[in-house]
């Protein structure tokens, strides 16, 4: 396994570093409003978001993606509600102690340059990063998001990553792992799970686990936010286009 491989295993939605910096070229909306507005979008604007930073997003077609964005979200629930039902609850937390996973706080990731939310290291380590949670919970009273308050935020933080920590021990059976695409044929078969997939089902878990009435795929936005306003809007408008888009039917 290469090396860009290993470090896309570790690292997820949460985690900026390999986001583009879309380039902001509108004023900048009140957060109230920006806020108001992320949380009208739903799963499948959510899912053509994750699709635009997929590398193999290319070989799709509109109606594959609604397909894949549907599938994986059903994925994500369904495993939500087996994950509390084998272990009785449905706190993170509890879940995490119950799977022999540790979860570790530093306030930053050791090298500090990337800014990084939240990750799962296999096979048994999830690290959230308080400096994050604390950044992003101040914006809490101004926004009027829920999502944001610093309990509510650790525990979606850390349910994202529990998914994939299921991922790991189911990948037999559980569809963000077993759906490949061939990226050729000749001279044999070489066939790749599809990165995005993982990022929304591990949402709509998080979503689902939680009880959420909206998504927390908007966290991807006003995490970067708590960090860096312009790259936020930039995100801020690239969500809002894809959605303009879809409602034209392009
Ligand atoms: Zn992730």
């Amino acid at each position: 396994m290469g090396k860009t491989e290993k470090l896309k295993e570790l690292f997820c939605a949460f985690c900026s570093g390999s986001t583009p910096a879309p380039v902001k070229t509108e004023p900048e909306l009140p957060l109230k409003e920006m806020v108001r507005k992320l949380e009208s979008f739903d799963e499948e604007d959510w899912g053509l978001y994750a699709f635009n930073r997929e590398p193999l997003s290319g070989k799709f077609s509109a109606g594959q993606k609604r397909q894949y964005i549907r599938k994986a979200n059903d994925c994500g629930k369904e495993w939500a509600e087996r994950i509390a039902e084998e272990y009785h609850t449905r706190r993170p937390g509890e879940i995490a102690a119950k799977m022999g996973i540790r979860v570790e706080t530093p306030a930053v990731p050791v090298g500090g340059e990337l800014v990084l939310f939240a990750q799962f290291v296999q096979p048994d380590e999830i690290t959230i990063f308080t400096d994050c949670l604390d950044k992003a919970s101040s914006m809490e009273k101004e926004s009027g998001c829920q999502l944001l308050n610093r309990e509510r935020l650790f525990e979606i933080l850390l349910a994202h990553e529990l998914f994939h920590a299921v991922e790991e021990r189911h990948e037999q059976e559980i569809y963000t792992r077993t759906e490949k695409v061939e990226l050729w044929r000749k001279p044999f078969s070489n066939k790749s799970s599809i990165a995005c997939l993982s990022e929304i089902a591990a949402m709509a878990f998080a979503a689902q686990l939680l009880g959420l009435t909206v998504s927390p795929y908007m966290l991807d936005v006003l995490l970067v936010r708590a960090y860096d306003r312009n790259m936020a809007a930039g995100l801020f408008e690239e969500i809002c286009r894809l959605t303009e888009e879809k409602m034209r039917g392009q």
